[in-house]
Protein backbone atom coordinates (compact mmCIF):
# COMPACT_ATOMS: atom_id res chain seq x y z
CA UNK A 1 0.00 0.00 0.00
CA UNK A 2 1.41 3.37 -0.94
CA UNK A 3 0.67 6.03 2.04
CA UNK A 4 -0.04 9.24 0.24
CA UNK A 5 2.39 11.28 2.29
CA UNK A 6 0.68 14.70 1.91
CA UNK A 7 3.51 16.70 3.66
CA UNK A 8 6.15 15.75 1.22
CA UNK A 9 4.01 16.33 -1.60
CA UNK A 10 2.90 19.92 -0.19
CA UNK A 11 6.58 20.50 0.33
CA UNK A 12 7.62 19.93 -2.76
CA UNK A 13 4.94 22.04 -4.44
CA UNK A 14 5.25 24.41 -2.03
CA UNK A 15 9.48 24.39 -3.25
CA UNK A 16 8.23 24.81 -6.83
CA UNK A 17 6.15 27.52 -5.99
CA UNK A 18 9.36 29.61 -4.64
CA UNK A 19 11.04 29.15 -7.59
CA UNK A 20 7.73 30.51 -9.84
CA UNK A 21 7.95 33.43 -7.36
CA UNK A 22 11.47 34.30 -8.14
CA UNK A 23 10.79 33.99 -11.74
CA UNK A 24 7.77 36.16 -11.92
CA UNK A 25 9.90 38.88 -9.56
CA UNK A 26 12.31 38.63 -11.94
CA UNK A 27 9.96 38.89 -14.68
CA UNK A 28 7.22 41.52 -13.36
CA UNK A 29 9.48 43.18 -10.73
CA UNK A 30 6.83 42.67 -8.24
CA UNK A 31 5.52 39.19 -6.16
CA UNK A 32 1.49 37.90 -5.87
CA UNK A 33 -0.13 39.53 -2.75
CA UNK A 34 -2.05 37.38 -0.21
CA UNK A 35 -4.60 39.03 2.12
CA UNK A 36 -6.26 37.46 4.42
CA UNK A 37 -9.25 38.93 6.68
CA UNK A 38 -9.92 37.53 10.09
CA UNK A 39 -12.57 37.74 12.42
CA UNK A 40 -12.60 37.31 15.83
CA UNK A 41 -10.11 35.13 17.76
CA UNK A 42 -11.56 31.47 17.40
CA UNK A 43 -8.70 29.20 18.25
CA UNK A 44 -8.86 27.14 15.08
CA UNK A 45 -9.26 30.17 12.76
CA UNK A 46 -6.21 32.00 14.54
CA UNK A 47 -4.03 28.76 13.82
CA UNK A 48 -5.17 28.25 10.08
CA UNK A 49 -4.41 32.10 9.82
CA UNK A 50 -0.92 31.80 11.47
CA UNK A 51 -0.19 28.41 9.57
CA UNK A 52 -1.20 30.22 5.78
CA UNK A 53 0.91 33.32 6.65
CA UNK A 54 4.32 31.44 7.45
CA UNK A 55 3.85 29.64 3.94
CA UNK A 56 3.13 32.40 2.34
CA UNK A 57 6.49 33.82 3.36
CA UNK A 58 8.51 30.57 3.05
CA UNK A 59 7.84 30.86 -0.68
CA UNK A 60 8.04 34.33 -1.06
CA UNK A 61 4.70 35.76 -1.63
CA UNK A 62 3.55 39.20 -0.20
CA UNK A 63 1.28 38.12 2.84
CA UNK A 64 -0.63 40.37 4.86
CA UNK A 65 -3.18 39.33 8.14
CA UNK A 66 -6.13 42.47 8.61
CA UNK A 67 -7.92 41.28 12.10
CA UNK A 68 -11.04 42.33 12.95
CA UNK A 69 -12.90 41.74 16.62
CA UNK A 70 -15.80 39.40 16.24
CA UNK A 71 -17.74 42.72 17.41
CA UNK A 72 -17.01 44.15 13.32
CA UNK A 73 -20.12 45.57 11.74
CA UNK A 74 -20.13 43.66 8.07
CA UNK A 75 -19.99 46.99 6.60
CA UNK A 76 -16.37 47.22 7.72
CA UNK A 77 -15.21 44.64 6.26
CA UNK A 78 -17.24 44.61 2.94
CA UNK A 79 -15.66 48.05 2.72
CA UNK A 80 -12.20 46.38 3.70
CA UNK A 81 -12.49 44.02 0.72
CA UNK A 82 -13.60 46.50 -1.64
CA UNK A 83 -10.70 48.45 -1.42
CA UNK A 84 -8.32 45.07 -1.66
CA UNK A 85 -10.39 44.67 -4.73
CA UNK A 86 -8.74 47.98 -6.25
CA UNK A 87 -5.08 47.42 -4.66
CA UNK A 88 -3.09 46.53 -7.48
CA UNK A 89 -0.63 44.50 -5.36
CA UNK A 90 -3.32 42.56 -4.05
CA UNK A 91 -3.52 39.07 -6.03
CA UNK A 92 -5.79 36.90 -3.70
CA UNK A 93 -8.29 37.66 -0.78
CA UNK A 94 -9.53 35.11 2.04
CA UNK A 95 -11.82 35.44 4.42
CA UNK A 96 -11.18 32.92 7.06
CA UNK A 97 -14.72 30.83 7.82
CA UNK A 98 -16.84 30.59 9.55
CA UNK A 99 -17.60 34.22 9.98
CA UNK A 100 -19.78 35.64 13.29
CA UNK A 101 -23.46 34.93 12.82
CA UNK A 102 -24.51 39.00 12.31
CA UNK A 103 -22.21 38.76 9.31
CA UNK A 104 -23.69 36.98 6.11
CA UNK A 105 -20.94 34.86 4.58
CA UNK A 106 -22.22 34.98 1.14
CA UNK A 107 -22.36 38.80 0.59
CA UNK A 108 -19.11 38.19 1.39
CA UNK A 109 -17.97 36.12 -0.59
CA UNK A 110 -19.66 37.55 -3.29
CA UNK A 111 -17.81 41.06 -2.55
CA UNK A 112 -14.87 39.72 -2.97
CA UNK A 113 -13.77 40.19 -7.28
CA UNK A 114 -13.46 36.84 -8.95
CA UNK A 115 -10.56 37.42 -9.88
CA UNK A 116 -8.65 37.50 -6.74
CA UNK A 117 -10.95 35.04 -5.01
CA UNK A 118 -8.29 32.29 -3.79
CA UNK A 119 -10.62 30.26 -2.02
CA UNK A 120 -12.92 29.86 -5.41
CA UNK A 121 -16.59 30.05 -3.97
CA UNK A 122 -17.03 33.13 -5.92
CA UNK A 123 -20.50 32.23 -7.96
CA UNK A 124 -18.82 32.95 -11.18
CA UNK A 125 -15.28 30.80 -9.96
CA UNK A 126 -18.37 27.77 -8.93
CA UNK A 127 -19.63 28.45 -12.52
CA UNK A 128 -16.61 28.02 -14.60
CA UNK A 129 -15.06 25.20 -13.03
CA UNK A 130 -18.78 23.56 -13.60
CA UNK A 131 -18.79 24.83 -17.07
CA UNK A 132 -14.90 23.55 -17.44
CA UNK A 133 -13.34 26.55 -17.83
CA UNK A 134 -10.34 28.45 -16.00
CA UNK A 135 -11.23 29.33 -12.46
CA UNK A 136 -9.54 29.17 -8.72
CA UNK A 137 -10.46 25.58 -7.50
CA UNK A 138 -11.40 25.45 -3.66
CA UNK A 139 -7.72 24.72 -1.92
CA UNK A 140 -9.00 21.42 -0.52
CA UNK A 141 -10.54 19.65 -2.89
CA UNK A 142 -7.63 20.63 -5.84
CA UNK A 143 -4.88 19.31 -2.93
CA UNK A 144 -6.75 15.36 -3.31
CA UNK A 145 -6.77 16.26 -6.70
CA UNK A 146 -3.05 16.38 -7.36
CA UNK A 147 -2.43 13.87 -4.66
CA UNK A 148 -4.33 11.39 -6.84
CA UNK A 149 -2.50 12.48 -9.81
CA UNK A 150 0.78 12.09 -8.90
CA UNK A 151 -0.57 8.16 -7.91
CA UNK A 152 -2.65 7.93 -11.06
CA UNK A 153 -1.63 10.48 -13.66
CA UNK A 154 -4.55 8.83 -16.15
CA UNK A 155 -8.13 9.18 -14.65
CA UNK A 156 -9.82 8.28 -17.85
CA UNK A 157 -12.61 5.95 -17.44
CA UNK A 158 -11.95 5.68 -13.31
CA UNK A 159 -15.09 5.45 -11.59
CA UNK A 160 -14.88 7.46 -8.80
CA UNK A 161 -16.78 8.09 -5.50
CA UNK A 162 -17.02 11.37 -3.63
CA UNK A 163 -18.79 10.80 0.41
CA UNK A 164 -20.55 14.10 0.77
CA UNK A 165 -21.55 17.10 -1.07
CA UNK A 166 -20.40 20.05 1.04
CA UNK A 167 -19.82 23.01 -1.53
CA UNK A 168 -16.42 22.89 0.19
CA UNK A 169 -15.34 19.79 -0.72
CA UNK A 170 -17.95 17.10 -2.21
CA UNK A 171 -19.05 19.25 -4.89
CA UNK A 172 -15.49 21.02 -6.46
CA UNK A 173 -14.16 17.72 -5.92
CA UNK A 174 -16.71 16.11 -8.41
CA UNK A 175 -16.41 18.74 -10.73
CA UNK A 176 -12.60 17.99 -10.73
CA UNK A 177 -12.76 14.50 -11.39
CA UNK A 178 -15.38 14.80 -14.40
CA UNK A 179 -13.03 17.44 -15.54
CA UNK A 180 -10.15 14.39 -15.90
CA UNK A 181 -12.96 12.02 -17.68
CA UNK A 182 -13.98 9.79 -14.55
CA UNK A 183 -17.08 8.22 -14.08
CA UNK A 184 -18.13 10.00 -10.60
CA UNK A 185 -20.65 9.38 -8.22
CA UNK A 186 -21.24 11.80 -5.47
CA UNK A 187 -22.67 10.31 -2.58
CA UNK A 188 -24.24 11.99 0.97
CA UNK A 189 -26.33 11.34 4.04
CA UNK A 190 -29.70 10.51 1.97
CA UNK A 191 -27.52 7.42 0.27
CA UNK A 192 -29.43 4.21 0.63
CA UNK A 193 -26.43 1.98 0.13
CA UNK A 194 -23.05 4.02 0.32
CA UNK A 195 -20.73 0.71 1.21
CA UNK A 196 -22.19 -0.82 -2.13
CA UNK A 197 -21.13 2.26 -4.01
CA UNK A 198 -18.02 2.82 -2.42
CA UNK A 199 -17.42 -0.74 -3.20
CA UNK A 200 -17.51 0.06 -7.09
CA UNK A 201 -15.08 3.13 -6.79
CA UNK A 202 -11.35 3.04 -7.86
CA UNK A 203 -11.13 6.36 -6.40
CA UNK A 204 -12.68 7.43 -3.24
CA UNK A 205 -13.13 10.79 -1.70
CA UNK A 206 -14.02 10.95 1.89
CA UNK A 207 -15.41 14.08 2.99
CA UNK A 208 -17.84 13.72 5.48
CA UNK A 209 -17.08 14.64 9.13
CA UNK A 210 -18.16 10.99 10.41
CA UNK A 211 -15.13 9.57 12.41
CA UNK A 212 -13.87 6.11 10.31
CA UNK A 213 -17.54 6.38 8.45
CA UNK A 214 -15.69 4.08 5.17
CA UNK A 215 -14.40 0.83 6.38
CA UNK A 216 -12.48 -2.37 5.18
CA UNK A 217 -14.99 -3.81 3.06
CA UNK A 218 -16.31 -0.97 1.37
CA UNK A 219 -13.41 -0.72 -0.39
CA UNK A 220 -12.48 -2.58 -3.70
CA UNK A 221 -8.55 -4.21 -3.77
CA UNK A 222 -6.54 -1.23 -5.61
CA UNK A 223 -8.66 1.60 -5.09
CA UNK A 224 -6.84 4.96 -3.92
CA UNK A 225 -8.88 6.47 -0.97
CA UNK A 226 -8.61 10.00 -0.24
CA UNK A 227 -9.71 10.86 3.15
CA UNK A 228 -10.30 14.45 3.77
CA UNK A 229 -12.40 14.21 7.34
CA UNK A 230 -10.60 15.66 10.64
CA UNK A 231 -12.54 14.54 13.83
CA UNK A 232 -11.43 14.92 17.21
CA UNK A 233 -12.05 11.88 19.13
CA UNK A 234 -10.76 10.33 22.57
CA UNK A 235 -8.26 8.41 20.83
CA UNK A 236 -7.23 11.68 18.94
CA UNK A 237 -7.69 12.94 15.33
CA UNK A 238 -9.02 10.47 13.23
CA UNK A 239 -10.11 11.25 9.52
CA UNK A 240 -13.49 9.80 7.83
CA UNK A 241 -11.83 6.67 6.74
CA UNK A 242 -11.10 3.45 8.59
CA UNK A 243 -7.55 3.73 8.31
CA UNK A 244 -6.11 0.68 9.58
CA UNK A 245 -9.12 -1.78 7.77
CA UNK A 246 -8.41 0.20 4.74
CA UNK A 247 -4.93 -0.06 4.18
CA UNK A 248 -4.95 -3.85 4.05
CA UNK A 249 -7.22 -3.74 0.57
CA UNK A 250 -6.50 0.31 -1.05
CA UNK A 251 -3.49 0.72 -3.38
CA UNK A 252 -2.81 4.17 -1.52
CA UNK A 253 -4.55 6.07 1.22
CA UNK A 254 -4.09 9.55 2.79
CA UNK A 255 -3.33 9.60 6.60
CA UNK A 256 -4.72 12.09 8.82
CA UNK A 257 -3.04 13.96 9.90
CA UNK A 258 -0.06 14.72 7.33
CA UNK A 259 -2.14 13.85 4.24
CA UNK A 260 -5.06 16.70 2.80
CA UNK A 261 -4.55 19.46 5.76
CA UNK A 262 -0.83 20.05 4.45
CA UNK A 263 -2.03 20.77 0.43
CA UNK A 264 -4.57 22.61 1.30
CA UNK A 265 -2.30 25.42 2.41
CA UNK A 266 0.07 24.93 -0.37
CA UNK A 267 -3.15 24.69 -2.64
CA UNK A 268 -4.02 28.34 -1.34
CA UNK A 269 -0.13 29.56 -2.79
CA UNK A 270 -0.91 27.94 -5.69
CA UNK A 271 -3.91 29.83 -6.30
CA UNK A 272 -2.68 33.04 -4.99
CA UNK A 273 0.12 32.79 -7.76
CA UNK A 274 -2.77 31.37 -10.77
CA UNK A 275 -4.59 34.93 -9.73
CA UNK A 276 -1.49 36.66 -10.25
CA UNK A 277 -0.25 35.38 -13.47
CA UNK A 278 -3.88 35.61 -15.22
CA UNK A 279 -3.82 39.41 -13.97
CA UNK A 280 -0.55 39.94 -15.88
CA UNK A 281 -2.18 39.00 -19.26
P1 LIG B 1 -20.04 19.41 5.66
O1 LIG B 1 -20.58 19.13 7.02
O2 LIG B 1 -20.26 20.71 5.01
O3 LIG B 1 -20.57 18.27 4.66
C1 LIG B 1 -20.61 16.94 5.04
C2 LIG B 1 -21.22 16.13 3.92
O4 LIG B 1 -21.26 14.76 4.33
C3 LIG B 1 -22.66 16.52 3.59
O5 LIG B 1 -22.79 16.69 2.20
C4 LIG B 1 -23.50 15.33 4.06
O6 LIG B 1 -24.59 15.04 3.19
C5 LIG B 1 -22.50 14.21 4.01
N1 LIG B 1 -22.84 13.16 4.99
C6 LIG B 1 -23.22 13.32 6.28
N2 LIG B 1 -23.46 12.11 6.84
C7 LIG B 1 -23.23 11.20 5.88
C8 LIG B 1 -23.33 9.78 5.84
N3 LIG B 1 -23.69 9.06 6.89
N4 LIG B 1 -23.02 9.17 4.67
C9 LIG B 1 -22.66 9.87 3.59
N5 LIG B 1 -22.53 11.21 3.57
C10 LIG B 1 -22.83 11.86 4.70
O7 LIG B 1 -18.47 19.04 5.77
P2 LIG B 1 -17.20 19.59 4.96
O8 LIG B 1 -17.01 21.03 5.22
O9 LIG B 1 -17.21 19.10 3.55
O10 LIG B 1 -16.06 18.80 5.76
C11 LIG B 1 -16.01 17.39 5.79
C12 LIG B 1 -14.85 16.95 6.65
O11 LIG B 1 -13.62 17.43 6.08
C13 LIG B 1 -14.85 17.49 8.10
O12 LIG B 1 -14.31 16.49 8.94
C14 LIG B 1 -13.90 18.67 8.04
O13 LIG B 1 -13.29 18.95 9.27
C15 LIG B 1 -12.89 18.17 7.03
N6 LIG B 1 -12.15 19.22 6.30
C16 LIG B 1 -10.81 19.02 6.13
C17 LIG B 1 -10.07 19.94 5.41
C18 LIG B 1 -8.62 19.70 5.23
O14 LIG B 1 -7.88 20.60 4.86
N7 LIG B 1 -8.15 18.48 5.43
C19 LIG B 1 -10.68 21.08 4.89
C20 LIG B 1 -12.05 21.23 5.05
C21 LIG B 1 -12.77 20.28 5.76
Amino acid sequence: MILIDGKKIAAELREELKQEVSELKTKYNKVPGLTVILVGDMAPSQIYVRNKEKSANEVGLKSEVIKYPDTVEEKTILEKIEELNNDESISGILVQLPLPKHIDKQKVIETIIPSKDVDGFHPMNVGNLSSGYESSVPCTPLGCYLMIKKIEPNLSGKKAVVVGRSNLNGKPMTQLLLKENCTVTITHSRTKDLKAECLEADIIVAAVGIPELVKGDWVKKDAIVIDVGINKTENGLVGDVAFDEVSKNAKALTPVPGGVGPMTIACLLKNTIDCFKRAQI
